[in-house]
Protein backbone atom coordinates (compact mmCIF):
# COMPACT_ATOMS: atom_id res chain seq x y z
CA UNK A 1 0.00 0.00 0.00
CA UNK A 2 1.69 3.54 -0.95
CA UNK A 3 0.92 5.62 1.74
CA UNK A 4 2.15 8.91 -0.08
CA UNK A 5 -0.50 11.26 -0.33
CA UNK A 6 -0.69 12.01 -4.27
CA UNK A 7 -2.34 15.78 -5.06
CA UNK A 8 -2.99 16.21 -8.58
CA UNK A 9 -3.73 19.76 -7.75
CA UNK A 10 -7.15 20.19 -9.05
CA UNK A 11 -8.51 22.35 -5.91
CA UNK A 12 -11.62 20.41 -5.39
CA UNK A 13 -11.10 19.67 -1.67
CA UNK A 14 -10.52 23.24 -1.41
CA UNK A 15 -13.70 24.31 -3.54
CA UNK A 16 -16.25 21.59 -1.89
CA UNK A 17 -16.19 22.53 2.26
CA UNK A 18 -16.09 24.87 5.09
CA UNK A 19 -12.24 24.65 6.03
CA UNK A 20 -11.81 24.42 9.80
CA UNK A 21 -9.47 27.03 11.09
CA UNK A 22 -8.21 26.83 14.68
CA UNK A 23 -7.21 29.45 17.31
CA UNK A 24 -3.64 28.95 16.21
CA UNK A 25 -3.84 29.19 12.78
CA UNK A 26 -5.93 32.14 12.87
CA UNK A 27 -3.10 33.91 14.79
CA UNK A 28 -0.42 32.20 11.80
CA UNK A 29 -2.31 33.31 8.66
CA UNK A 30 -3.38 36.18 9.88
CA UNK A 31 -0.21 37.23 10.72
CA UNK A 32 1.43 36.56 7.52
CA UNK A 33 -1.39 38.26 5.41
CA UNK A 34 -0.79 41.16 7.81
CA UNK A 35 -4.02 41.24 9.43
CA UNK A 36 -5.46 42.07 12.90
CA UNK A 37 -6.66 38.37 13.89
CA UNK A 38 -9.88 40.23 14.96
CA UNK A 39 -10.70 41.66 11.50
CA UNK A 40 -8.79 37.83 10.45
CA UNK A 41 -11.71 36.02 11.98
CA UNK A 42 -14.81 38.89 10.73
CA UNK A 43 -13.91 38.34 7.32
CA UNK A 44 -13.49 34.85 7.07
CA UNK A 45 -14.55 32.89 9.71
CA UNK A 46 -18.10 31.64 11.12
CA UNK A 47 -18.60 29.62 14.54
CA UNK A 48 -19.58 25.96 13.14
CA UNK A 49 -19.41 22.41 14.26
CA UNK A 50 -16.40 19.96 13.63
CA UNK A 51 -16.28 16.42 12.32
CA UNK A 52 -16.28 15.06 15.69
CA UNK A 53 -19.05 17.49 16.76
CA UNK A 54 -16.52 20.28 18.55
CA UNK A 55 -16.89 23.55 17.98
CA UNK A 56 -14.80 25.54 15.89
CA UNK A 57 -14.10 28.41 13.41
CA UNK A 58 -14.86 27.83 9.70
CA UNK A 59 -14.26 29.15 6.91
CA UNK A 60 -17.39 31.26 5.61
CA UNK A 61 -17.83 30.19 2.07
CA UNK A 62 -17.73 27.07 0.77
CA UNK A 63 -15.06 27.25 -1.87
CA UNK A 64 -11.86 29.07 0.24
CA UNK A 65 -11.55 32.19 -0.42
CA UNK A 66 -7.65 31.59 -0.54
CA UNK A 67 -8.00 29.31 -3.76
CA UNK A 68 -6.29 31.04 -6.82
CA UNK A 69 -6.44 29.31 -10.18
CA UNK A 70 -6.86 26.14 -8.16
CA UNK A 71 -3.67 26.55 -6.20
CA UNK A 72 -3.40 27.64 -2.61
CA UNK A 73 -2.28 31.09 -2.23
CA UNK A 74 -1.01 30.76 1.33
CA UNK A 75 0.13 27.49 0.74
CA UNK A 76 3.03 28.43 3.08
CA UNK A 77 1.21 28.92 6.35
CA UNK A 78 -2.09 27.39 5.02
CA UNK A 79 -4.27 26.44 8.37
CA UNK A 80 -3.35 22.90 9.88
CA UNK A 81 -6.22 21.16 8.47
CA UNK A 82 -5.38 21.41 4.87
CA UNK A 83 -1.58 19.35 6.40
CA UNK A 84 -3.41 16.52 7.83
CA UNK A 85 -6.24 15.43 5.71
CA UNK A 86 -6.01 12.70 3.16
CA UNK A 87 -7.36 13.52 -0.36
CA UNK A 88 -10.94 13.02 -0.84
CA UNK A 89 -10.42 11.70 -4.16
CA UNK A 90 -7.94 8.91 -3.46
CA UNK A 91 -10.15 6.05 -3.45
CA UNK A 92 -7.96 3.13 -2.60
CA UNK A 93 -6.58 5.31 0.43
CA UNK A 94 -9.92 6.18 1.59
CA UNK A 95 -11.39 2.63 1.41
CA UNK A 96 -7.84 1.58 2.98
CA UNK A 97 -8.35 3.91 5.92
CA UNK A 98 -11.80 2.90 6.59
CA UNK A 99 -11.53 -0.96 6.71
CA UNK A 100 -8.52 -0.12 9.02
CA UNK A 101 -9.67 2.90 10.67
CA UNK A 102 -6.26 4.52 9.84
CA UNK A 103 -7.68 7.96 9.54
CA UNK A 104 -4.49 9.63 9.72
CA UNK A 105 -2.02 7.18 9.05
CA UNK A 106 -0.22 9.17 6.41
CA UNK A 107 0.22 12.07 8.61
CA UNK A 108 0.96 10.33 11.47
CA UNK A 109 4.14 8.69 10.00
CA UNK A 110 5.30 11.44 8.16
CA UNK A 111 4.34 14.70 9.58
CA UNK A 112 3.45 13.92 13.24
CA UNK A 113 3.90 17.69 14.15
CA UNK A 114 1.46 19.16 12.17
CA UNK A 115 -0.96 16.43 13.78
CA UNK A 116 -0.45 17.00 16.99
CA UNK A 117 -0.77 21.26 16.48
CA UNK A 118 -3.81 20.32 14.55
CA UNK A 119 -5.45 18.45 17.42
CA UNK A 120 -4.48 20.61 20.16
CA UNK A 121 -5.12 23.85 18.16
CA UNK A 122 -8.86 22.13 17.56
CA UNK A 123 -9.07 21.07 21.82
CA UNK A 124 -7.74 24.69 22.72
CA UNK A 125 -10.28 25.70 20.05
CA UNK A 126 -13.41 24.28 21.04
CA UNK A 127 -12.21 25.24 24.49
CA UNK A 128 -12.36 28.93 23.91
CA UNK A 129 -15.58 28.41 22.11
CA UNK A 130 -17.02 27.23 24.71
CA UNK A 131 -16.22 30.01 27.16
CA UNK A 132 -16.20 33.16 25.29
CA UNK A 133 -18.94 34.01 22.64
CA UNK A 134 -16.83 36.50 20.42
CA UNK A 135 -13.32 36.41 19.16
CA UNK A 136 -11.06 38.72 21.08
CA UNK A 137 -7.65 38.73 20.51
CA UNK A 138 -6.80 39.38 24.35
CA UNK A 139 -8.87 36.36 25.29
CA UNK A 140 -7.80 34.46 22.46
CA UNK A 141 -4.23 34.79 22.94
CA UNK A 142 -4.14 33.52 26.41
CA UNK A 143 -5.36 30.29 24.92
CA UNK A 144 -2.78 30.43 21.94
CA UNK A 145 0.13 30.75 24.84
CA UNK A 146 -0.91 27.87 26.88
CA UNK A 147 -1.03 25.69 23.62
CA UNK A 148 2.23 26.65 22.41
CA UNK A 149 3.71 25.86 25.52
CA UNK A 150 1.82 22.47 25.61
CA UNK A 151 3.49 22.07 21.86
CA UNK A 152 6.86 22.21 23.46
CA UNK A 153 6.44 19.66 26.12
CA UNK A 154 7.30 16.84 25.20
CA UNK A 155 5.30 14.47 27.55
CA UNK A 156 2.52 16.31 27.04
CA UNK A 157 2.82 15.79 22.83
CA UNK A 158 4.31 12.27 23.31
CA UNK A 159 1.39 11.45 26.08
CA UNK A 160 -1.40 13.14 22.84
CA UNK A 161 0.05 11.46 20.08
CA UNK A 162 -0.13 7.52 21.90
CA UNK A 163 -3.68 8.50 22.57
CA UNK A 164 -4.49 9.28 18.86
CA UNK A 165 -2.73 6.27 17.66
CA UNK A 166 -4.87 4.19 20.13
CA UNK A 167 -8.37 5.62 19.11
CA UNK A 168 -7.23 6.26 15.20
CA UNK A 169 -5.25 3.45 14.73
CA UNK A 170 -5.51 -0.63 13.87
CA UNK A 171 -4.22 -2.70 16.56
CA UNK A 172 -1.95 -3.78 13.93
CA UNK A 173 -0.63 -1.14 13.10
CA UNK A 174 -0.36 0.69 16.59
CA UNK A 175 3.26 -0.72 17.58
CA UNK A 176 4.74 0.18 14.07
CA UNK A 177 3.55 3.77 14.67
CA UNK A 178 4.43 4.85 18.63
CA UNK A 179 7.52 3.35 17.50
CA UNK A 180 8.26 5.41 14.68
CA UNK A 181 6.50 8.86 16.39
CA UNK A 182 9.11 8.55 19.46
CA UNK A 183 12.29 8.24 17.47
CA UNK A 184 10.89 11.71 15.70
S1 LIG B 1 -5.81 16.85 -2.27
FE1 LIG B 1 -7.05 15.77 -3.82
S2 LIG B 1 -8.93 17.00 -4.09
FE2 LIG B 1 -7.38 18.26 -3.05
S3 LIG B 1 -6.34 19.41 -4.71
FE3 LIG B 1 -5.13 17.52 -4.31
S4 LIG B 1 -5.98 16.01 -5.78
FE4 LIG B 1 -7.47 17.68 -5.65
S1 LIG C 1 -6.17 27.33 2.80
FE1 LIG C 1 -5.28 26.64 0.87
S2 LIG C 1 -5.18 24.40 1.02
FE2 LIG C 1 -6.58 25.14 2.61
S3 LIG C 1 -8.63 25.06 1.68
FE3 LIG C 1 -7.83 27.12 1.35
S4 LIG C 1 -6.86 27.08 -0.67
FE4 LIG C 1 -7.13 24.95 0.02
Amino acid sequence: MDFIHRCDRCGECCRSQKIPFTILDIFDVSAHLSMKPRDFVEKYLEVGTGSDGEKIYLIKATSCPFLEHDLCSINEFKPSTCRTTPCPKNKEYADFTKKYRLLTLEFLLNSPEDMIKHCMGAECTGEYLAAHKKFKVKTAQKYREKTESELHDRKHVMALLERIVMIAVHPEFRAMITAKIRKS
